[in-house]
């Protein structure tokens, strides 16, 4: 491995984004990440660059300055086709030790969950995993780079960036705290990011024609993959998209009494809006529905324009997962369910009583 100095942190500049993409389309949490890295950058004053690995991924750049980015490189080879960690962590490593971006930020799907610790491992900086919330301090960027406006060109290097600290937060000891964690002597600052925590921007049509391109000229070959892809296999059947729907209406253990008609009545109230259906890891754990179904600290976090949670406690776990929609509904017979904290409308009774009404009312109207 190269000479890598990474503890000069004045060397470091620049947000990265990894784009994760599979048989060439980007992950939908990518223009999240995207978004939030623009707010990143702007706030430090610095430029907002997209990595994209894969074969053929160019046509895919545009979208990704339509979200913010300034520049995206490329690494392109048939040997980056499909994701393995070994041909995809050397080429990430090889170019942040070349180009020594200060913050690098991953979605934290099954691809970035497994990226991400590697490539920090190698580049011998921190990770936190599974952020969802990043920030910077604002004020102390401000009056670095007033400082810095001062100076000519060549003495702001030689300035303390050492407050130039990504505040990467997570959950923390099962979700009862949240933990802000800072990686103050390396660069760079390395982050995966939970899908759905962060919002998406707006498409600008006038970004994604201005994004720059530049294609990285890669050392990859064979030999430097030890695993072989034989064969992907999708998932037969199609998963819930929680994290993209507008509307998601979940049912709890509450349904208990009747499953069947309990899943009956949220599917229908849900079909009404166009949303899908979610559970708490209780409906999950049960088998009334599949993992890919749960919202909150170890499901989706999803954040709607309306969520309507059926016969749900509102525990702390599942309340992490859903308490940022816009709009939250809460059926629970108990007057006191935590669920009625985060609510913008609350409804004491019998969700078997509840839902018909409601979905009677909504035809009705
Ligand atoms: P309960 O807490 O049993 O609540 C059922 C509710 O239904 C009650 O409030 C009751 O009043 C109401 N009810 C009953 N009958 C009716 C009726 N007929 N009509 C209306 N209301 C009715 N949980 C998650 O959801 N997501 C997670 O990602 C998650 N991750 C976790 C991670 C860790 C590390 C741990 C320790 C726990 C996690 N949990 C998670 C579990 C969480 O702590 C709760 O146990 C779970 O959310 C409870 O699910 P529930 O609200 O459906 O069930």
């Amino acid at each position: 491995m190269a000479e890598f100095n990474n503890t000069n942190l004045a060397d470091f500049s620049g947000v990265w984004v990894f784009c994760e993409q599979r048989q060439g389309k980007l992950q939908p949490t990518v223009l999240e990440l995207m978004s939030e890295g623009r707010k990143l950058a702007d706030d430090m004053g610095v430029e907002l660059c997209g990595l994209l690995l894969g074969k053929d991924v160019d046509g895919m750049a545009k979208e990704l300055g339509a979200y913010g980015a300034d520049k995206v490189y490329i690494a392109d080879s048939p040997l980056l086709e499909t994701y393995t960690t070994d041909a995809y962590a050397k080429v990430i490593c090889d170019t942040v030790m070349e180009k020594k971006p200060e913050i690098m930020l991953i979605a934290a799907t099954n691809i970035g969950r497994d990226l991400g610790p590697r490539c920090a491992a190698r580049l011998h900086t921190g990770l936190t995993a599974d952020c969802t919330h990043l920030d910077v301090d604002v004020e102390k960027y401000a009056a670095f780079l007033k400082e810095a406006s001062t100076l000519p060109e060549a003495q702001i290097d030689a300035l303390d960036r050492s407050d130039r600290n990504l505040k990467m937060t997570r959950p923390a000891f099962g979700g009862h705290l949240m933990a802000t964690i800072i990686c103050p002597r390396f660069r760079p600052q390395m982050a995966t990011v939970r899908p759905g925590v962060l919002k998406k921007s707006e498409y600008d049509e006038a970004k994604a024609n201005a994004v720059v391109v530049e294609k990285l000229s890669i050392s990859l070959s064979e030999a430097d993959i030890e695993t072989k892809v034989l064969e992907v296999v999708k998932e037969a059947k199609e998963l819930v998209d929680l994290t993209g729907a507008e509307v998601v209406v979940s049912v709890g253990r509450g349904i208990s009494k009747d499953v069947e008609t309990g899943i009956k009545l949220a599917e229908e109230l849900a079909s009404e809006f166009g949303g899908v259906v979610g559970g708490s890891r209780a409906a999950i754990d049960s088998g009334w529905l599949t993992a890919d179904h749960q919202v909150g600290q170890t499901g989706k976090t999803v954040h709607p324009k309306l969520y309507i949670a059926l016969g749900i406690s509102g525990a702390i776990q599942h309340k992490a997962g859903m308490q940022d929609s816009e709009c939250i509904i809460a059926v629970n017979k108990a007057d006191g369910a935590p669920i009625f904290d985060v609510a913008d409308y609350g409804i004491c009774g019998d969700l078997f009583k509840v839902v018909p009404m409601m979905i009677d009312a909504i035809k009705a109207a």
